[in-house]
Formats: structure tokens, sequence, C-alpha cells
């Protein structure tokens, strides 16, 4: 293809979604420019890096398409670019990687997250991809050139928006790109905070005792789903990844009701049965007591037992067993959405086809975390946008 036939395409938003995709499209056929609003692309990336640059997560195919929702629409899109794919991928870059104990994916210590941020971007640099900084996209000129804050005006054969959900708005992620669409027709979904944590009404002596503590391999009910994990206790309520994982169900039920109950089980790896028999043959008489020594349970998992129950139920062995199998803990609202690790909404899926083209918008295009799409932490966020822009760059070079 002769330059003069080449395609002009903008890419409007620098996360990893975007950033894959300006990796892998063909440079004979389009010359990529990406308009990044902040100074500098990939800050939601490396914000990601500052608990641990968790990429991936290492399963089968399927176990990793089952943690998606919906579930029909990001299979095809895992198929296309899986965990293995993204591995190799980093690898190729020379980002070298390691799976966790956890079967969390994550670069190898030695690499920084700005470390794999520039490797990313040295392949930009070697596709021909221009980026240009502080270029805040405001919408559409009523002849459909994009438009910029700084008066600019885009006129541009292809356009993809990465733009990001709508959490920790400092990285750039502030969702107020949702009116420009919903003016264009878009049918886009409230934001709402996942992966996030919940408020709870402790008391005042509780959260003055265990603030901060974690309750370590418990698993958590809810609706049907179980999640094994951890919890921390904040002053704000409960957070950890066994909650986050649940936030999508957690989140349906609190827009139509005051409160969600889960139910947390202090002892996974044991039946009532069996903790029943721990108690009967406990030499010891304090029941606090029977719990630290013969049950193994912490302080703060006591104490929740306590909190979350009357004295005679404590003082009831039966139903204590039960308990502690079962706990309830009424949940009240989720945290700000500002504070989540990623938010629910954004653009419906019905508005895009298989190809993550807008069927409103012709020529138009959006992946990564502004649609409505959901996946709990775990790396499984990153692997959904590194595969939407991987699978469109697929398409977009065989067009
Ligand atoms: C604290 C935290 C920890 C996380 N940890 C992990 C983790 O370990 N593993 C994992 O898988 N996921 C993690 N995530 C989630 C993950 O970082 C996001 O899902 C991912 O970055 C979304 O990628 P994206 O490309 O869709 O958009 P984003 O990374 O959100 O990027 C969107 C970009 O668009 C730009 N933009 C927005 N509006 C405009 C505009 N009008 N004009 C121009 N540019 C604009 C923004 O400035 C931003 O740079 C974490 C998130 C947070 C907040």
């Amino acid at each position: 293809m002769t330059i003069k036939n080449m395609k002009k395409l903008t890419i409007i938003g620098g996360g990893p979604a975007a950033l894959i995709l300006a990796a892998e499209l063909d440079s004979k056929l389009y010359h990529v420019t990406i308009c990044e609003k902040k100074k500098s692309v990939g800050r939601k990336f490396l914000v990601a890096g500052e608990g641990g640059l968790n990429l991936t997560y290492q399963s089968t195919a399927k176990e990793l398409s089952e943690k998606y929702s919906p579930r029909d629409f990001m299979e095809p899109v895992i198929r296309k670019f899986n965990n293995q794919d993204l591995i190799d991928w980093l690898e190729q870059l020379h980002i070298p990687i390691f799976v966790g104990t956890s079967n969390r994916v994550f670069p190898r210590r030695e690499m920084k997250p700005i470390t794999v941020l520039n490797k990313i971007l040295d392949q930009l640099k070697s596709n021909n991809v221009t980026i240009r900084t502080e270029q805040k996209w405001t919408g559409w000129s009523d002849t459909g050139a994009l438009c910029f804050e700084n008066g600019e005006e885009v006129v541009s054969d292809l356009v993809v928006f990465a733009l990001g959900g709508a959490s920790w708005r400092v990285t750039g992620s502030d969702g107020a790109w949702r009116d420009a669409f919903i003016a264009r027709g878009v049918k886009v979904a409230p934001f709402r905070a996942a992966n996030c944590a919940f408020g709870v009404d402790w008391t005042e002596r509780f959260i003055a005792m265990h603030q901060g503590k974690p309750l370590k391999n418990i698993a958590l009910n809810y609706q049907g789903d179980t999640v094994r994990g951890e919890l921390v206790i904040s002053k704000f309520g409960l957070e950890g990844n066994a909650i986050y994982a649940l936030s999508e169900k957690i989140q349906a039920t609190l827009a139509t009701q005051k409160t969600a109950t889960v139910y947390l089980d202090l002892k996974p790896t044991l039946t009532i049965d069996q903790i029943k028999a721990k108690y009967q043959k406990s030499k010891l008489s304090k029941v606090t007591e029977i719990l630290k020594v013969d049950l193994n349970l912490d302080r703060t998992a006591i104490g929740l037992l306590k909190h979350c129950s009357d004295k005679a139920t404590f003082l009831n062995p039966d139903v204590l067993c039960k308990l502690i199998k079962s706990l309830p803990v009424i949940l009240q609202t989720a945290d700000e959405l500002d504070k989540a690790i990623s938010s629910l909404g954004g653009i419906d899926l019905e508005e895009i086809d298989e190809n993550f083209q807008l069927k409103k918008i012709p020529n138009t295009y959006a992946i990564g975390e502004m649609l409505d799409w959901y996946a709990p932490t775990g790396g499984y966020l990153l692997q959904g946008c590194f595969s939407m822009g991987f699978a469109l760059a697929a398409y977009l070079n065989k067009r």
C-alpha cells in the first residue's frame, strides 16, 4: 500500500487497551495517533502497579472466560487473545513475568511498572505510532470531526475510543465522555463502583479494636456464589478480594434494596459437624478460648462473631458453630466510585458489533473499560482490556 492510500486512525485515550491496539496495528496500513488528555499515557496502569501489577491470571482459557460478565460477550474476545497469548506478547517485548502462588501473573520483581510501560511504549515507537498528550477530546462537531479542548478539530478515517471507566479520576479515567455519546444516541449505563469496599455499621468498639485487620482464608457466600479469599476490616466496612469478586451482584441488590446480606464462612475447610466435634472435644471452658485454641480462630474473627451475634447465641455451641460457617454481615452501601478499582456501567454492549464498532457512528470503535462489562480483581481487568485491543487490531489489519 502506498503512503497515499494509508488510512488515518485516531485512538482517543492512552490506557492499556489503546496501547496494545496501537502496538499491533499494521503500520503499512494505518497512520496511528493516540490522543491522551493527561501529560502522559498509562496512568491507571501505573496506579495498578502500586499494589503489584497483576497482569493476568493463569488458568485454562475456559476458566478465564468464566470470570467475565457478560460471558457471551467476553468469551470470544478472550479466545482471540488469552492469558498465555498475553504472557507471550509481554515476553516478546522483554517483559519477563512470574506466576505467583495464587496463580496471579506479575512482571518479574526487577521490572518496575514504569519499565513495563516504557517497554510497551518502545514497541509503539518502533510501530511509528504518534502519541499526542494534553489532547482532551470533548465531542464531535456538526460535521462529525473530533473536537478537542484546545479548539483543534480532527477528521480521521477510523476512530477508536479507549477512554476507560470512571474510577480513580486522578488517572484521567473520569467517565466525563458519557454525555457526548448519549448526545449521539448511544446508550451508556450510569457508572457505579465495582471491585470496591462495602459499608458495614460497625460499633465504635469493634472498629477501635479491629480496623485494618485481615480475615484470611475465609469464604464469602452471596446468592449462590462462593468466593474463597481474604477480607480486611476498614472503618467504612469490608474490603478485599473476596468481597470485590461479589461486587457486581451486591451492587445489583443495592440498586433496589437498602441493604445486602453476605454470609461469611470463617472455616471453609471444615464442615459444621467437624467444627462441632472440635468444640465438644475441647478441654477448655471459656468460649473465646475454645474458638482460639481448638478452632484456631484469630482475635478479629472472634471479635466479628461477637459483633454479629448476641450473648445468648455466643454461648450456645450449636448456634455458634453454625454461625462460624455462615455469619451474616449486613452491607449498607458501596464505597465511592472514585475509590473503586473498576466501574460498572459504560457503553451498552448492544451498541457495538462483534468487532467493537459502534452501530450508530460509522468507522468508530470502542474498547476497554468504557464498555459495560465486569471482571473481578486477579488480573482479569487488564487481560480483558489487552484482549479487546489485540482483537480489534487483528480485525482492522485484515479489513
Ligand atoms: C487502584 C487500582 C488498581 C488496579 N489494579 C489492577 C491489577 O492489578 N490488575 C488488573 O487487571 N487491573 C487492575 N486495575 C484496573 C485496570 O487498571 C483498568 O481496568 C485498566 O487500566 C482499564 O484500561 P483502559 O485502557 O480501558 O482505560 P484506562 O486505563 O482507564 O485509560 C483510559 C485513558 O483515557 C484517557 N481519557 C479519558 N477521557 C479522555 C478524553 N476526553 N480525551 C482524551 N483522553 C481521555 C484517560 O486519561 C486515560 O489515560 C486497577 C485499577 C485501579 C484503580
